[in-house]
């Protein structure tokens, strides 16, 4: 089942409902996080908070990242080598990275449903369906390395 993402709104009432301080720079990593709807890493994240709040600092949207982890507000995943992404919780799913060209694919995360129960079963292993992307190749680099064969 695909969740619907939060709105910035609904983000900040969970902030205040978990007794925090709902400062401007929350507010504005919210609303980048709510526009974004993709991947964004750290950075990403805090040069578009820079370009509507010159004055948050790096450490400071950092810092606000750790906090929405801890409230559940945004999970992060590993794509290939590159830095950690940040998402909206509420728009978690899995992902495919190709180890030619890079790119990732979006999946329902009802592909590991299967799989979840069998590893349960199997090993008492809870798999946690969007921390880490499963590489491979896409079909279109299957498709070039056919062709050039
Ligand atoms: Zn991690
Ligand atoms: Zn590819
Ligand atoms: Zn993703």
């Amino acid at each position: 089942m695909v969740q619907r993402a939060p709105t910035a709104e609904e983000i900040l009432s969970t902030v205040r409902g978990s007794d925090r301080r709902v400062t401007l720079a929350k507010r504005t990593v919210v609303e980048v996080l709510v526009r974004a709807r993709g991947h964004l890493t750290a950075e990403e994240i805090t040069s578009a908070v820079q370009r509507l709040r010159p004055e948050v600092s790096p450490s400071t949207v950092y810092r606000i990242l750790e906090e929405f982890e801890e409230l559940n507000i945004v999970v992060h995943s590993h794509l290939g080598q590159a830095a950690a992404v940040y998402h909206l919780a509420g728009a978690v799913h899995g992902h495919l990275t190709c180890e030619h060209c890079k790119q990732t694919i979006e999946i329902s995360a009802a592909h590991f449903d299967a799989l979840s129960k069998e590893l349960q079963k199997a090993y008492g292993f809870q798999l946690d369906r969007h921390h880490v992307a499963l590489s491979g190749t896409c079909a279109r680099c299957r498709d070039n390395q056919r062709a050039t064969r």
